[in-house]
């Protein structure tokens, strides 16, 4: 969704009151030019169905409007959208992987999202810095009956403690690299975990959208890390996806593709800009 802030309604009971409060003061601060909200869950706003639903006894999940809302949406929208400019074709099937201290994976079909990772809130899907990611909801049943954590000390645990900080012992992927290298166990086995979900959620989305011609990496790890990369792609191998070790290692602040003429597959870095997409849609309304 993208809204003139005069036309903005209560937007349900997921939407934080901070927020709310924030567009508030801009309001008064700026009350002289136009005001536009970017909702970074619109890209997502017409999932089907079918990926939006949780399977959730129907009347429950309605009264409380709990389903699939994604995140990270203005990132997917905008590199999916440059990666079909690049390649001179608006028919693509796509997986973009957002990988920055948040991180999260999306599966577009001739620009239109068909699936995400992230959910009801960001914590679902891929391993991220400091969330678990996917998990068996009854793990929170369980601590709160064999462990006695109160909801809030397993939303923290669940959205800050855990995933690579949890797991490795640090959030930053250098760090991780560095634990790897010096031998720690600990460190390798969270790398194998973020990278076993990645290859997970590629294989899904590719049979979701019965293909898959480009795969981008973008954010913090996605843009920068090239070691992840090619440990992914490696994984991906059986798909006929290729990568060119050389492209792969250049640091470059551009979008390009990275791997080889004849892979299956077309793999691409493309940084991310949500400033600028965020500005672009304002356009279309002021
Ligand atoms: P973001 O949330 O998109 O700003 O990404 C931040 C994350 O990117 C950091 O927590 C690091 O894990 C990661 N990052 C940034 N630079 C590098 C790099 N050169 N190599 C590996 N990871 C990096």
């Amino acid at each position: 969704m993208i809204a003139k802030i005069s036309e903005l309604v209560p937007l349900g009971p997921l939407h934080n009151p901070a927020h709310l409060k924030g567009i508030e003061v801009g309001l008064e601060l700026l009350s002289d030019v136009p005001h536009v909200a970017v909702f970074d869950t619109a890209f997502f706003q017409d999932l089907p169905e079918e990926a939006a639903r949780y399977a959730l006894k129907r009347d429950v999940a309605d009264q409380y409007s709990i389903r699939r809302y994604g995140a990270h949406g203005t990132s997917h929208q905008f590199v999916s959208g440059e990666v079909s400019r690049m390649l001179g074709r608006d028919d693509l099937k796509q997986i973009v992987l957002h990988l920055g201290n948040g991180a999260s994976a999306s599966a577009v079909v001739a620009g239109h999202a068909v699936d995400t990772s992230m959910g009801l809130t960001p914590l679902e899907g891929l391993v991220m810095g400091g969330r678990t990611g996917d998990i068996d909801p009854a793990a929170v049943f369980h601590l709160a009956r064999v462990a006695g954590m109160s909801a809030d000390e397993i939303d923290y645990l669940f959205n800050r403690e855990s995933g690579m900080k949890g797991l490795a012992g640090d959030n930053d992927m250098r760090e991780v690299w560095k634990r790897i290298d010096a031998g720690e166990q600990n460190a390798r086995d969270a790398m194998d975990i973020y990278l076993h979900r990645l290859v997970k959620y590629v294989g899904a989305y590719t049979a979701v959208m019965g293909g898959l011609d480009a795969l981008t990496f973008t954010a913090g790890i996605g843009e920068n890390d090239s070691r992840l990369r090619s440990e992914l792609i490696e994984r991906l191998g059986f798909m006929g996806v290729q990568l060119d070790a050389d492209k792969n290692a250049v640091r470059s602040g551009d979008g390009r593709i990275i791997s080889t003429p004849d892979s299956a597959i077309a793999v691409l870095v493309y940084p991310t800009n949500e400033e600028l997409a965020i500005a672009r849609q304002a356009m279309t309304l002021v």
